[in-house]
């Protein structure tokens, strides 16, 4: 069974039913992008030579050719690699030989400036996208086994080299369901917008509202812009959205400044990383009970617990409080548990490591045998989260083992960071910690050791651009004459984070 055939299906049973809108502009009815996604299948199998397993990458911003792009990549039977757009050219580089694309589907936004990308991008902008689009469609989809693979999702690592999460059709199909059984149960007349990246959680939205036959709107921005996004939900309706906890906040800001409601908002999925209390009361006061949370890991996409909008009430006092500050309780399809340190399970109340196993769990990690086998230990994924369970099955996050930062909903491994900054002329050693922010909810720090007259801020932000994600670059500078260290010289982190906090209460 090929995750496809829900396109296929839904192009048979709502032809007419609109399916891709750019803004508020219909682009595509089921029918149409049932029919460009075939012929573009066609075109990657028979004219460029795709296989059947073969790897094709997507690195462009969120656009609907994007779906048109994913789907033709199933239909024909292939695997998407997903990379983030913001990355710059030898980030994605290193995917796309990791992955060892034979297609790399981009758009005119990216950073294409590195030799791994000669000969096998497809722009799709270009007239042969637009022509083999309009070309001759390859019947069906070509047949799957549920266990292959068909997406690859790539994830940074504590070693600082991004991994690929081998998810299967099946995983794919099982988060799916879930979604529909424990956190909205979508129907055809409803709609999802895609104001976060469509590389990452945002973009697995998308199977939900294909096999129920509903719309998929991309901001003309492209982006997210909170007053953009509330004015496409007030125009689109029934619409729903995924969004980290820093796009919630914004959203909540600019309805209070423009007196919006919310109108048309059907649902904001929120997760990606920490909500505080606090934020989430706010929203419900201003938007209404249109929030539900999911917690998740690339590991085990979108299903790890769910918080339904039911569990989303002001008026539920300090109990109710304590559900919403928590993650939910777990989802349908997978089992979860909290272990202490030498694998046993922990009973309610207590701390550990949150571990998963199920239908949504991920095989392993692309050509990486050993993180694969230090991750699945004895059948069971280990989050890297820390948590604790209540007697209801409610489980609170309350700490990470990995030391990643989530500045936000996008995840930092310091690691990257560090290694990028040590090769800063003027820069002897780096040390990158999360300092607490109340947009962001983490922002990322780098406490140096430099030489005297090393570099200024300025020079590490324009070498930190130049060498990777914007996003990642350090908002914050520290110097100090030697790094914190305990006896096998290992830095001490957490003496870091206190040293960044100290320092920013004396701001
Ligand atoms: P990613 O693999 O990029 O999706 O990041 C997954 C990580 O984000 C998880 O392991 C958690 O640390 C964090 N995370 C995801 N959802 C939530 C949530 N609802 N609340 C708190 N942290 C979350």
């Amino acid at each position: 069974m090929n995750i496809a055939h829900w396109l296929e299906r839904a192009a048979q049973r709502t032809p007419d039913a609109l399916a891709l809108l750019r803004g508020a502009l219909p682009e595509a009815d089921y029918a149409e992008f049932g029919r460009r996604a075939a012929a573009l299948a066609r075109w990657l199998v028979e004219d460029l030579g795709v296989a059947p397993g073969d790897r094709v990458g997507l690195f462009l911003k969120n656009r609907t050719e994007y779906l048109e792009a994913l789907y033709a990549i199933w239909w024909a039977g292939a695997v998407a690699a997903p990379i983030n757009a913001k990355l710059v050219a030898s980030e994605a580089a290193f995917i796309v030989e990791d992955t060892e694309a034979k297609i790399v589907f981009v758009d005119d936004t990216v950073d294409l400036a590195h030799a791994a990308f000669e000969g096998r991008t497809i722009d799709v902008l270009c007239d042969p996208f637009r022509r083999a689009r309009d070309g001759v469609a390859m019947a069906a989809p070509l047949a799957r086994a549920p266990d292959d693979l068909a997406w690859l999702f790539y994830t940074s690592g504590t070693t600082g080299r991004p991994k690929g999460v081998m998810l299967s059709h099946a995983n794919l199909m099982a988060m799916t369901y879930s979604y529909l059984a424990d956190v909205d149960a979508v129907t055809g007349e409803c709609a999802t917008i895609y104001a976060a990246p469509m590389s990452h959680g945002a973009g697995l939205y998308n199977f939900v509202f294909v096999l129920k036959g509903a719309r998929h709107v991309v901001p003309a921005s492209g982006g997210f812009e909170a007053l953009e996004v509330l004015q496409l939900a007030e125009r689109v309706g029934e619409a729903s959205l995924f969004a980290a906890p820093t796009m919630v906040k914004r959203m909540v800001q600019a309805a209070r400044s423009g007196n919006r409601t919310g109108e048309g908002l059907r649902l904001v999925v929120y997760g990606g990383g920490p909500m505080y209390l606090a934020d989430i009361k706010e929203a419900l006061q201003v938007l209404g009970p249109r929030f539900a949370q999911i917690y998740g890991q690339g590991e085990t996409p979108m299903t790890i617990t769910a918080l339904p909008r039911d569990a989303h009430r002001l008026d539920a006092g300090p109990e109710g409080d304590r559900r919403l500050a928590s993650v939910g309780q777990a989802h349908s399809v997978v089992q979860v548990r909290v272990a202490a340190a030498d694998g046993t399970e922990l009973p309610a109340g207590e701390a550990g490591e949150v571990q998963v196993k199920g239908l949504t769990v991920m095989s392993g990690y692309w050509r990486r045998p050993e993180a694969t086998a230090e991750t699945l230990a004895h059948g069971w994924l280990r989050t890297g989260d820390v948590g604790r369970f209540d007697d209801e099955g409610y489980l609170t996050l309350t700490d990470r083992t990995k030391d990643v930062i989530i500045s936000g909903g996008s995840n930092i491994y310091p690691r990257e960071v560090e290694e990028v900054l040590l090769t800063c002329p003027g820069v002897r050693e780096a040390a990158v910690v999360g300092a607490p922010d109340p947009e962001w909810g983490e922002v990322v720090c780098a406490v140096l050791v430099a030489d005297a007259g090393g570099p200024d801020d300025a020079t590490l932000d324009r070498h930190c651009v130049a060498h990777m994600a914007r996003f990642k670059r350090p908002k914050r500078y520290l110097r100090v004459a030697e790094l914190p260290k305990n006896n096998y010289g290992k830095v001490l982190k957490t003496s870091l984070r206190d040293l960044v906090r100290g320092d920013a209460a004396q701001a």
